[in-house]
């Protein structure tokens, strides 16, 4: 015997096979389209797929509650794998389906990512930094939190916040039951379930980073270069790709590198894993959140990568080698929300940007609609 592993081919689906996918968004669209491009068919799955982004360009679509058993499996057995572009598709409902198909990321990757206390308390037992954080179930918890992190503080609700929704500001002279009262602490959520909160430390950032890393089934991991991402109202504005050296030192970048690598790790993760980060002014990283899926930090490896996140994800569920993070430019990302849509004419004129739209037919505010990637040469 020599000291050699022994060789597991991994399971591989050629194209052809088709790939389930759980939420009709965006992000499910651009999957699909990866997923095309390949040579792979998509099956949407979500109560909203009807006309949704992702249905659009999708083989087949499934419209079903997430509870609903039969739905689910008839679904599963229709194809050869299922992956996902919602984190918070409900655990039950990810169990459920991975007693006919394979599923990833699985439901152990879902409980940490759904729950932002679980996802801070995972992120701390690896021994990675996060703001100071506490749990609060009632107002008075809230103003305990307060008086034990400082009274600068963000209350989040721990389940189903995004885009800044369900998040509170708290100052010294913040009233913490107002606070609780406007995040909807105690009352049923949108899942039902009682909404509890999180109390964090606010954080004096200098920039806000991401890393996104993609890993096989055989634990190879690829990472795209650490973006800067600056924010409006909570939602995603810019990217910046990759973040700039002035701001984002090289040794700050390789920290968050690591940090994106090693939670991916850590949760056995196949698939694509977007880790957020806080960078102050002294070059600390803290891990705001993560998601267990594309995100919308990585729409610039769509124009500026040898393959893109979404063709990552396909590559990692499908067992196939992973690709190149090469990047052929360094890239500015800009959300198109709300009436940004509107701009569609310029920016089809404008030479040399690139503009996806998600084909949403309302323009609501706040709705991502689209977005646009302007390409420069390399620094
Ligand atoms: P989140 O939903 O946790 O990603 O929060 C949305 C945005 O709010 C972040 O991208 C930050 O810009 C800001 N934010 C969230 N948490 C904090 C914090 N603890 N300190 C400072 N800013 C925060």
């Amino acid at each position: 015997m020599t000291g050699e592993p022994p060789f597991h081919p991994l399971p591989r689906l050629a194209p052809g096979s088709t790939i389930g996918m759980l939420g009709a968004g965006q992000l499910g669209r651009m999957t699909a389209l990866a997923a095309a491009k390949l040579g792979y068919k998509t099956h949407v799955y979500a109560p909203d797929a009807a006309g949704s982004p992702a249905a659009q360009v999708s083989a087949a679509a499934t419209v079903a509650d997430w509870d609903d058993l039969a739905a689910l499996e008839r679904f599963a057995r229709s194809v050869d794998v299922v992956t996902l572009e919602w984190e918070n598709v409900p655990v039950a409902t990810a169990e459920h389906l991975r007693r006919f198909t394979t599923l990833h990321p699985g439901p152990n990757v879902l409980s940490v990512a759904q729950d932002r206390i679980a996802e801070k308390s995972f992120v701390n037992a690896l021994g990675i930094a996060t703001a100071p954080w506490r749990a609060a179930g009632s107002a008075e918890e809230v103003a305990r939190a307060m008086a034990e992190i400082g009274p600068r503080c963000v209350l989040k609700s721990t389940r189903l916040g995004y885009d800044g929704k369900g998040q509170a500001r708290l100052e010294a002279d913040s009233d913490a039951a107002a606070a609780w009262e406007a995040i909807g602490g105690g009352k049923p959520g949108a899942d039902g379930t009682a909404v509890q909160g999180i109390v964090e430390g606010f954080v004096t950032f200098a920039c806000e980073v991401s890393v996104i890393v993609a890993r096989g089934a055989d634990g190879v991991m690829v990472a795209y270069p650490a973006v800067e991402n600056r924010h409006k109202n909570g939602i995603l504005d810019v990217t910046i790709a990759p973040a700039s050296p002035e701001k984002v030192s090289a040794a700050t970048a390789a920290e968050a590198d690591h940090i994106a690598r090693r939670i991916a790790e850590a949760l056995d993760l196949v698939g694509v894993l977007a880790v957020e980060m806080f960078v102050t002014a002294d070059g600390a990283v803290l891990v705001n959140e993560m998601a267990p899926r594309p995100h919308n930090s990585g729409h610039w490896t769509m124009d500026a990568c040898a393959s893109c996140q979404f063709e990552q994800l396909v590559r990692a569920v499908c067992g196939l080698p992973l690709g190149s993070v090469g990047r052929m430019a360094d890239a500015e990302m800009t959300n198109l929300i709300g009436d940004d849509v509107l701009r569609w004419p310029d920016l089809l004129a404008e030479p040399g940007a690139r503009l996806h739209l998600y084909g949403k037919a309302e323009a609501r505010p706040g709705r991502k609609m689209g977005h646009v990637n302007r390409l420069f040469p390399r620094r």
